[in-house]
């Protein structure tokens, strides 16, 4: 590998190593969906909260069923009371009787089994029971889900709707989340005019800034557009200062070493530490990091596609660092990959690929056309193939890393 080239690893613990957690905020139950808890959550009841019925049926002493035989010897109990869910058992199952209870409902004093009405034959005061059940069936015990004390949702975990019923479960109306970091988004370039810009031959749209956006709501953070910055050295300082009230700025752009590419200057000028960096990968070689003032200052490529590959590997593992999550990667599935490859053994190469499950295999093939500008590489991709620095060969069948981008497959 060239030595000049930096590991796409080695800058990750770098940018990773630069990124406090935020503080946390108290947000509504309702309002804490793709939030990274700030707290541990722990149960202060039991769940259930009382032994119930898992089932409609009757409840009653196993001693009084266990003969039950369907020919030989069909038992005959006293129904003694109705109990629905929501109601609570006034008697207690004696030898001999039964209480009738619907699902979910508590478990009487006395009994300890409950039968199906299914297999049963019942009217409003008697039920005959044809076979003995198994001692303990259909009660759902108390605390079977969750146990009072215990730890039930860690912090750093991110509330999908599994962790939201869960909260309600334990009532939980509010929680502490970990505030979502502020990111600013910067364009740079001459040639871009903005969405409401009057459409132009000559100008190119800026779809950097928006793409970024969206990935930085995806990641959890709260984008703030900066708009473009034209390629001149104060014009770039005067919109980074406006974004040096966020947690981080995201510029794209301008971080190569042509005539008019001003981010390496700048930067060096208003930060301190600055990394610029010929990363290993493909695409996406130049990537500058730093801290100007408080805020983490990233300058990304500026073709849109090494922006939303360098973003992928660096800025959003650094959003959700911030976040407080303790899953910073996205998942990495195992395919087979089917087609042929080759590269030299210098950089390691992020293909966009389409991943897709056949005869119980995951499979991958790229989206054709590997060029940085080629943004419906990454419209069709559901998934990034992860190609190692040292690899230099691909055939159909080889078996490939890939980073499973969001939308399914
Ligand atoms: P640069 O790194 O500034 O030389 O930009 C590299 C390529 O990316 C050029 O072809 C630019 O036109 C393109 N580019 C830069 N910024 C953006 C942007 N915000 N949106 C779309 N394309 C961009
Ligand atoms: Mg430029």
């Amino acid at each position: 590998m060239n030595d000049d080239l930096t590991r796409l690893e080695d800058a990750l613990k770098t940018v990773l190593a630069a990124v406090p957690v935020l503080g946390a905020e108290k947000v509504s139950l309702l309002d804490a969906l793709g939030r990274v808890l700030a707290e541990d959550i722990i149960a202060e009841r039991d769940n259930p909260p009382w032994d119930n019925s898992a089932m409609d049926g009757f409840a009653v002493r196993y001693e009084d069923i266990k003969q039950a035989h369907a020919v030989t010897t069909p038992t005959t109990l006293k129904v003694i009371e109705d109990v629905q869910a929501g109601k609570f058992p006034t008697k207690a199952v004696g030898k001999g009787e039964a209480i009738r209870i619907m699902t979910g409902a508590p478990i009487p004093k006395g009994a300890d089994t409950v039968l199906k009405v299914e297999d049963t034959e019942n009217t409003p005061t008697s039920v005959k029971v044809f076979k003995e059940e198994r001692q303990g069936a259909n009660i759902r015990p108390q605390g079977e889900d969750v146990r009072k004390g215990d730890c039930i949702i860690p912090k750093g975990k991110i509330i999908r709707p599994a962790e939201a019923g869960m909260l309600a479960i334990l009532a939980k109306s509010f929680v502490f989340v970990s505030q979502r970091p502020k990111v600013a988004i910067l364009s740079t370039g001459d040639e871009l005019a903005d969405l409401d810009e009057r459409f132009s031959e000559e100008k190119i749209v800026n779809s950097n800034s928006y793409g970024i956006a969206a990935a930085v709501q995806e990641a959890g953070g709260l984008p703030m557009l900066l708009g473009i910055a034209r390629d001149s050295p104060d014009a770039l300082k005067a919109k980074i200062r406006q974004g040096m009230n966020a947690d981080f700025l995201v510029l794209s752009g301008g971080v190569s070493m042509g005539d008019y590419d001003f981010t390496k200057p700048v930067f060096q000028e208003l930060g301190g530490e600055m990394n610029f960096w010929k990363l290993a990968i493909r695409p996406g070689q130049p990537v500058a990091f730093g801290k100007i003032g408080k805020t983490l200052a990233f300058g990304l490529p500026g073709n849109p596609v090494s922006s939303m590959v360098t973003f992928e590997q660096l800025v959003r593992p650094a959003i959700l660092k911030m976040c407080g999550s303790q899953v910073l990667a996205r998942p990495v599935v195992q395919a087979l990959f089917q087609e042929k490859f080759s590269k030299r053994p210098d950089r390691r190469h992020f293909l966009r690929g389409v991943l897709w499950m056949e005869k119980g295999m995951l499979m991958v093939r790229t989206t054709g056309s590997q060029g940085s500008g080629i943004l419906t590489s990454m419209v069709k991709a559901n998934g990034l193939i992860d190609i190692p620095v040292e690899v230099e060969k691909l055939k159909p069948g080889d078996v490939v890393n890939v980073q499973v981008l969001g939308g399914g497959f």
